[in-house]
């Protein structure tokens, strides 16, 4: 007998508002008997300790629909064998993903779903504590402390002197929809400022050279990973002089950090994701001879084309497992032309 589960979206990535829809491809050579045919939609969320085995598992999406027996004989086909003939036969799905994750229910067709037609509830012990939270992207692998993934499952039950069952998982990925950003985020999330000041005796001007840099992230504290970064940078003119303001070196970054809990054992990873880098640049930023109180802007062409690196994921926070972001920004000016050198 061959099993295989079709989807209807052929790349395998889903949004937290898509429903999961395909169907089962059975094919089989001679007759069979089956008790029932179930279609699992299963999302875990497995936090590790930095560096050892100890790991805790939630499991926040469980979702299952019986597609054999039909929906009208399930309640009467308990302990029942249907005989399917030889040849192909094809079972639709079709499974939303709820908003939140679930992993504070319990699953009737957990462990029996022999026992689910009957509409029994387990009473298997689950970790206790649980977040009600928006279900998180997949991410990380099985070498991470933080790993969250998603599958679709076929388990097919036989009955009677063969009794036994057959399982089928095809991994499926979702990256749910940024949510709406707030409007009303204070203004110091959205801005920060750093003072320049140059020393004359260094810089050989009568007046100490003074700037204010402020960078700003126009959308608040979200950044949307397929637009490049909402940035606005400002170099305001504290003081009134000539010298040109030089930007030389220009980077960006983004600074993951994962928070993880093992039966109250905390963990902390963190990994740096380059946007962009510019180096050796020579990019004369506004008019030099602008009055005091003058905003100097850089231009958004030096970073209008660097979306986010793809691999990043938004930001989620789940059962043990917390990821947030921090972007950083380096830059370097050069105030007045560096005398040339002659040989
Ligand atoms: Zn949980």
């Amino acid at each position: 007998m061959d099993i295989q589960i079709i989807l209807d979206h052929v790349n395998s990535v889903y949004t937290d508002k898509d429903t999961v829809s395909g169907k089962v491809l059975l094919e089989t050579a001679t007759p069979i008997d089956i008790s029932t045919i179930a279609v699992r939609l299963s999302g875990i969320a497995i936090s590790r300790l930095n560096g050892k085995r100890s790991s805790e598992v939630h499991k926040i999406l469980r979702r299952t629909q019986v597609v054999f027996p039909p929906k009208q004989q399930l309640d009467s086909a308990l302990g029942q064998k249907f005989t399917l003939r030889s040849g192909t036969h094809e079972f639709p799905f079709s499974i939303t993903f709820p908003h939140f994750a679930e992993c504070f229910k319990l699953d009737p067709h957990e462990d029996d779903l022999a026992a689910s037609c009957a509409r029994v509830r387990l009473s298997k012990r689950l970790p206790s504590v649980h977040l009600l939270r928006r279900l998180p992207p997949s991410t990380g692998t099985s070498n991470d402390i933080a790993e969250v993934k998603y599958s679709v499952n076929v388990v097919i039950k036989k009955p009677g002197l063969f009794k036994g069952t057959m399982k089928m998982s095809r991994d499926i990925f979702l990256n749910p929809l940024s949510e709406p950003t707030s409007q009303q985020e204070p203004v110091f999330q959205q801005q920060q400022q750093q003072p320049i000041t140059i020393d004359p005796e260094i810089s050989n001007f009568s007046s100490a050279p003074s700037f204010l840099l402020s960078v700003q992230l126009l959308n608040g504290s979200s950044l949307l990973q397929t637009l490049p970064l909402p940035l606005r940078i400002t170099l305001t003119k504290q003081t009134t002089f000539t010298c040109p303001a030089i930007l030389k070196n220009f980077q960006t970054m983004v600074v993951e950090h994962t928070h993880t809990d093992v039966n109250n054992s905390p963990s902390y990873h963190r990994q740096c994701w380059i946007v962009q880098t510019m180096s050796n640049m020579h990019e004369v930023v506004g008019d030099p001879d602008a009055p005091a109180g003058a905003e100097l802007n850089l231009s958004n062409a030096l970073w209008s084309s660097r979306p986010l690196p793809p691999k990043l994921v938004s930001s989620f926070e789940t059962c043990k497992i917390k990821r947030s972001y921090e972007l950083r920004l380096k830059v370097r000016f050069q105030f007045g032309e560096l005398p040339k050198v002659r040989f």
